[in-house]
């Protein structure tokens, strides 16, 4: 038994459903259905969702919202009129939109959720309109019927525990169901989206839910590469990766599975497959736990993100100075901000945070209070860091991986502004300058892979 989710590609035009449509009935083991909203057909084109966000401002500023309505509307029309759907889609789902718009609230923490949740919502129903239009067996069911509570966090929610239990009762169901994704309920009845792209979390809470043998989750590429294909050519396919390979890889910037979504799969030790909807038959990206007799490589990837900073906070004898760390992160934790990593040498100790939670009144907030707490010798912020984190189970038993990368990075000048190593040895991570993430990327790349 699978669970089977379809991101916004995917699902982006009728010509696109169709290998859905044989996708899932390819395999009778298919039978929950998790879609995302459409996505785009073309580079330039917009994703649903952000025309809901769109339609949402206008409705915020009281602009006319009758073309956008239009818009919107007229993506789910043209599937179903591919489909000979007979429902009347443009009404029924052009009342839908309306409906958001008449019952509006300014002062709802929720609003924008209804706004964005309604392109996975309506496009569920749509998809099971046009599965039954084919003969298959299949059902819309709205999250609150499956099962999916969630905290009462809009725009970001988190499942609630008691949410799998529910959901496991679905398991026998005759009709395939298909699922909307993105979004569940709280316990108070309010619509609460995940984050965004996070049908990707729907098809693993559903996935934990039921017990499946499998997660499928089909979007456009082949699966997880080996390195971003942003900086390298043709990069190698990841074949079989552990959950943990996978959430580093992700903490490092790869996105095409949403970073919180494997955690249900992975606490309920389901294995979950990365594929592609434009080329089936290709292997794809296998995640679990363990491997027994599949040749992996010891490094298996190369990930790299943007948008940090690292704050370094000297002080003699500060290796003496019992609880400054505790102080530090207590400056931290008032001022509400995550650090990433703080490694430290005897007299020093830097944090690397991510910008984007630094406002300049934060920043400058921060700052003080290290001065004013800390009384350090010497304070320092540099901006416009990148990590870059080489990642592989196998590098524990492989001597020699650290020098063998900062050689790589030696020989192209690329200097280390941090390096830090899980005690697992699962990763290593390099922060460096941005400008020379490129330069990093590919020199580990070419010094791991062919
Ligand atoms: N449609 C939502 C988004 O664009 C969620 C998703 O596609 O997973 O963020």
């Amino acid at each position: 038994m699978k669970v089977i989710k379809f991101g916004g590609s995917s699902v982006a035009s009728a010509e696109q459903l169709k290998k859905v449509l044989s996708i899932v009935t390819g395999d009778s083991g298919r039978r929950f259905v998790v879609v995302s909203a459409p996505g785009k057909r073309t580079n330039k084109d917009k994703k649903v969702t952000d025309l809901l966000i769109q339609f949402y401002n206008a409705v915020v500023y009281k602009h006319d919202t009758d073309e956008l309505i239009r818009e919107i509307v007229a993506r789910y029309t043209e599937i179903a009129a591919e489909f000979q759907v007979d429902d009347d889609i443009e009404n029924t789902f052009s009342a839908e939109l309306r409906q958001l718009q008449e019952n509006f609230d300014e002062a709802d923490p929720y609003a924008l959720d209804s706004f964005l949740a309604s392109g996975e919502n309506l496009n569920a129903q749509l998809v099971a309109a046009c599965f039954q239009k084919n003969g298959v067996r299949a059902r819309y069911i709205n999250p609150k019927e499956l099962g999916i509570t969630v905290s009462n966090e809009p725009q970001n929610a988190r499942i609630l525990e008691e949410s799998y239990e529910k959901i496991y009762q679905w398991r026998d169901s005759e009709d395939i169901l298909i699922i909307p994704g993105f979004f569940g309920y709280t316990t108070d009845g309010h619509l609460c989206t995940f984050s965004r792209g996070g049908s990707d979390i729907t098809g693993s809470i559903v996935a934990a839910g039921l017990k499946v043998d499998l997660y499928e989750n089909f979007t456009d590429v082949d699966g997880i590469f080996a390195a971003s294909p942003k900086y390298i050519h043709d990069p190698e396919l990841i074949e079989y990766a552990t959950y943990r390979e996978i959430r580093e890889l992700t903490y490092a910037g790869f996105t095409v599975f949403h970073d919180e979504a494997l955690m249900p799969a992975f606490k309920a030790q389901i294995p979950v497959i990365i594929k592609n909807t434009n080329n089936p038959e290709c292997q794809g990206t296998l995640i679990k736990k363990s491997f027994e007799n599949v040749s992996r490589n010891e490094v298996v990837g190369v990930a790299s993100d943007g948008g940090f900073c690292g704050i370094t906070v000297g002080k003699y004898l500060l290796n003496r100075e019992v609880g400054i760390v505790r102080r530090i992160l207590q400056i931290l934790e008032d001022l509400n901000i995550c650090f990433e990593h703080m490694p430290s040498g005897i007299d020093d100790i830097s944090i690397i945070l991510r910008e984007r939670q630094l406002t300049r009144d934060i920043e400058a907030e921060l700052m003080k209070q290290i001065e004013e707490k800390i009384k350090p010798d010497q304070l320092s912020i540099e901006h416009g860091l990148s990590v870059v984190a080489l990642v592989g189970e196998g590098m524990r038993e492989r001597p020699g991986t650290t020098s063998d990368s900062t050689a790589a990075l030696a020989r192209k000048n690329v200097n280390l502004r941090m390096i830090s190593q899980g005690a697992d040895e699962r990763s290593i991570i390099f922060a460096i300058r941005s400008e020379q993430e490129r330069l990093a990327v590919r020199s580990l790349y070419y010094t791991f892979f062919d």
